[in-house]
């Protein structure tokens, strides 16, 4: 991608109506813009990133056999009576009529459409074990939209719904998705601590919160010690199932299993939280499959789901420095950015359009600042954006053949002839 031909809007300017660094960054960053109140639209760089979660998120639950659909974002109000939840959800649900006068709303979670799915067509226990999952913007009209992305009104969420026969094989599904968000949140560089939650307004008795710790989290958490010390090898629900964590809410300091003196306080930003809430929404709606002996089985569910939009925030708010964003080669929205020092030298521009052209061709994502501004704003801006390495091209490159290459994370630079430095990217981005 040229710069001079993108779009992006970054500002040099702190937004004011913006708290918390990640809502400041992506402003800045020009990654999105808001249109009304935690209502906002995707700019190129920002759906780059938004992208890349989803894809990871995506591929982790492939991986696990959980297949993907895609509901319709606005419902009838007739599902949400049956299962008894129209009553009951609130003013965060918004309501509306049609042309022809039925009461519809949009979807803030999807349990009674996928519901319905299933009833139609599920009709022997052979169909079963079965996880769906889908990755679509629901709406919560939320009393205090804030933190830009973070806690908006309409946001992007992975929700996958689980149907099993019986309770055994309901908590393996649930255990399946618990072990598959800790590769997942790794892979997107973060270290996310599953504690236990209340099941809120969706009901049930066996519910995790996947937590990033972070000073700006909305949530307390109350977690062991070793978890600090954990490796990600250690990572896993045989691990952690010794190990006490838990939120806010569930959190009984008289009952609590961690030695007083391991017991940890944090903030922290809920990226994913995982429900068993066996046949709440079957019973209610009558989904029933038939069994081995032709009896009758109300299958057992659960749900899961990620804040997809939201985990841009959380990993800014856990990567950053005062200069801007420091992404995770996982979901940068480029690799590399390409600085050319010296617009307009002719022989400086054939060497980085050179450059960029090989890139290209080798696999990496570039973004090439090939603006005619000031060396120290184009430096800045690339600071700013974050992106894992920056390749400088300037009067070194001429006299020395040299390329500067500088680790955005580290800080650390480097002179390196061309070929070093193409096999130096490839190693550290894991192209070749
Ligand atoms: P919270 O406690 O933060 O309000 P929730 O418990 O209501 O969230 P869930 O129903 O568990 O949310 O939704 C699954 C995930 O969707 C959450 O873990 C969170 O990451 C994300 N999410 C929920 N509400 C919002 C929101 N208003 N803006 C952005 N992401 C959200
Ligand atoms: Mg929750």
């Amino acid at each position: 991608m040229r710069l001079s031909r993108y779009f992006l809007p970054t500002l040099k300017e702190t937004p004011s109506e913006a708290q918390i660094a990640s809502h400041r960054l992506m402003l800045r960053a020009g990654m999105i813009n808001q249109t009304s109140a935690g209502i906002y639209s995707w700019l190129p760089l920002g759906l780059r990133v938004l992208q890349k979660i989803e894809t990871i998120i995506a591929e982790e639950q492939n991986r696990i056999g959980c297949h993907r659909v895609l509901m319709p974002t606005l419902q009838p109000a007739s599902l949400w009576r049956e299962s008894g939840r129209y009553d009951d959800y609130g003013k965060e649900m918004l309501r509306f009529r049609d042309r022809h006068d039925r009461e519809m709303l949009y979807g803030p979670t999807n349990e009674e459409v996928i519901t319905d799915i299933v009833r139609q067509y599920v009709k022997s226990y052979r169909s079963l074990p079965q996880t769906l999952y889908q990755i679509s913007w629901k709406f919560r009209d939320e009393i205090r939209p804030r933190f830009g992305v973070m806690r908006g009104r309409e946001f992007l969420m992975k929700d996958g719904y689980s149907f099993d026969i019986n309770y055994e094989g309901a908590k393996a599904s649930y255990e399946k998705i618990f072990e598959s968000y800790l590769v997942t949140f790794r892979r997107l560089g973060l270290t996310a601590i599953p504690v236990q939650a209340n099941s809120g307004a969706i009901g049930g008795n066996l519910s995790h919160e996947f937590q990033i710790v972070a000073p700006t989290g909305e949530s307390m958490i109350y977690y062991d010690a070793a978890y600090d010390t954990l490796g990600d090898q250690d990572m896993t629900l045989a691990r952690l199932q010794n190990l006490y964590a838990a939120a806010d809410e569930k959190h009984d300091p008289y009952n609590c299993p961690i030695p007083l003196e391991n017991v940890k306080t944090a903030r922290g930003i809920e990226v994913g939280h995982i429900f068993y809430f066996g046949t709440k929404y079957s019973k209610a709606m009558n989904l029933t499959v038939q069994g081995p002996h032709s009896e009758t089985i109300i299958p057992e569910m659960g749900s899961y789901g990620i804040g997809v939009s939201r985990l841009v925030g959380a990993i800014i708010e856990s990567s950053h420095d005062e200069d801007g964003i420091i992404w995770p080669t996982s979901v940068a929205p480029f690799h590399i950015g390409l600085i050319n020092t010296k617009i307009g030298d002719e022989r400086l521009d054939k060497i980085a359009e050179e450059l960029y052209q090989t890139f290209q061709k080798q696999g990496f994502d570039v973004l090439y600042d090939d603006r005619n501004e000031r060396i120290g704003v184009k430096f800045a801006d690339m600071d700013l954006m974050g992106l894992p390495w920056q390749v400088v091209v300037g009067n070194k490159t001429l006299d020395q053949k040299t390329l500067e290459i500088k680790n955005r994370k580290t800080g650390e630079r480097q002179d390196l002839s061309f070929e070093e430095g193409l096999r130096y990217l490839h190693h550290h981005l894991g192209t070749l």
